[in-house]
């Protein structure tokens, strides 16, 4: 059985955790109100989409 030759580190492993990050897929910041919101989808905070309003929620 192959075993490692050498134990991972502290540091190793925890430069190799640096990467381990919580990501939202596919949200990104509205143009228009800078929330978050859903990729391709009109924003929840200021109906808009593709720079114009789609949904007036007032
Ligand atoms: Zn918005």
């Amino acid at each position: 059985m192959a075993v490692p030759q050498r134990r991972t580190s502290k540091t190793r492993k925890r430069m190799r955790r640096t990467h381990f990050k919580i990501s939202a897929p596919g949200m990104v910041e509205c143009p228009q109100c800078h929330e978050m919101k859903l990729a391709h989808r009109i924003c929840k905070n200021c109906g808009s989409y593709k720079g114009r309003t789609v949904v007036e929620n007032n």
